[in-house]
């Protein structure tokens, strides 16, 4: 179970954070950052309970009824947008229930809490909706914003919130987690090694036995392309994995977001394993080149829903990083 004080061994940021929620001075709005698997989601989901808790000891007891239903997402004072496909953007008509509610009080009298998960996700239209309600703190409410980057946010949004930016996990930090879930010491310390500071990654590593072949995989043929003629041999490699496709599409998407945070210099190097024989072309490249190839990949996504072959999607997806890491 990870709890705001493992959060708060992660940084001075994230301590000051914690510190003050639990203090009672939590900002009006915070917007939490940080590659995919840093927590950023848990932490929010904490902080929501730490601010709906109504203990008079440590917030969040995680036993009180404010939350175990802040925990479920059930508290009737935590607002969240009603969006359930993953991938699908925010739009005004998602917010308009929560919005609506903030023009009351809140239901229990107390505090009331607005979670935004990816909210890079919202339309520029979604996002003016919400700036009312963030430019006019009402004492009441308390924003959490969750996002992978501030870009793809207005500035008037991004200047409304306290930015934390959740670092990625040392491995020492990974490793113990996944030590106090009784994970053999062995595959822990191997876990925290490729799980690139991800403690989300490093928990499907460990739950999903799949994971670590499917790594392997995407490192040694998307990650391991440069040229046209290295294309067919990683298609070859590919062609039976249909079943895997979209975890290999998810493991290429989640690495290929963390270049191109790192090529805008928003984000630290992945750190590939030694499979990934292009790693250096893909840490060189150009955050054009690297949109390119994320177009690319959301491509191949839509193409997964439209019944085209996995092997034609594979091959074009091939092609293009060939010619775009070239
Ligand atoms: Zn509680």
């Amino acid at each position: 179970m990870i709890t705001l004080d493992s959060f708060c061994a992660l940084g001075e940021p994230q301590r000051a954070l914690v510190q003050d929620v639990r203090s009672g001075r939590a900002p009006h709005a915070t917007l939490i950052t940080g590659i995919a698997g840093t927590g950023k989601r848990t932490l929010a989901r904490l902080l929501a309970c730490a601010l709906l808790c109504r203990s008079d000891g440590d917030r969040p007891c995680m036993q009180c009824k404010d939350c175990r239903r802040a925990q479920a997402g059930t508290h009737p004072d935590l607002l969240m947008p009603s969006v359930r496909e993953k991938d699908r953007s925010i739009k005004v008509d998602d917010l308009r229930a929560v919005i609506q509610a903030l023009s009351y009080h809140a239901a229990e009298g107390g505090r009331r809490v607005v979670l935004l998960e990816n909210a890079q996700r919202m339309t520029v239209q979604a996002q003016n909706a919400l700036l009312k309600s963030l430019e006019e703190p009402d004492g009441e409410t308390t924003f959490l914003l969750t996002a992978s980057g501030e870009t793809g946010l207005l500035p008037t949004v991004r200047s409304r919130c306290r930015v934390v930016r959740v670092q990625p996990w040392a491995p020492a930090e990974i490793e113990r987690e996944l030590l106090r879930r009784q994970v053999d010491s062995a595959q822990a310390q191997t876990i925290a090694a490729l799980c690139g500071g991800s403690l989300g990654r490093a928990l499907d590593m460990y739950e999903n036995p799949a994971f670590l072949s499917q790594r392997t995989l995407c490192e040694r043929t998307f990650f391991s392309v440069r040229s046209a003629q290295d294309v067919p041999p990683a298609c070859a490699l590919l062609r039976d994995r249909k079943d895997d496709a979209d975890a290999l599409l998810d493991l290429l998407e989640q690495q290929e977001r963390e270049y191109l945070l790192h090529s805008m210099n928003a984000g630290p190097a992945p750190k590939p394993s030694k499979d990934a024989l292009c790693a250096h072309a893909w840490e060189q490249a150009s955050p054009r080149a690297l949109e390119n190839v994320l177009s690319a990949v959301l491509l191949a996504r839509r193409q997964r829903t439209c019944n085209v072959s996995w092997q034609a999607i594979a091959d074009k997806l091939l092609y293009t990083i060939s010619e775009e890491l070239n």
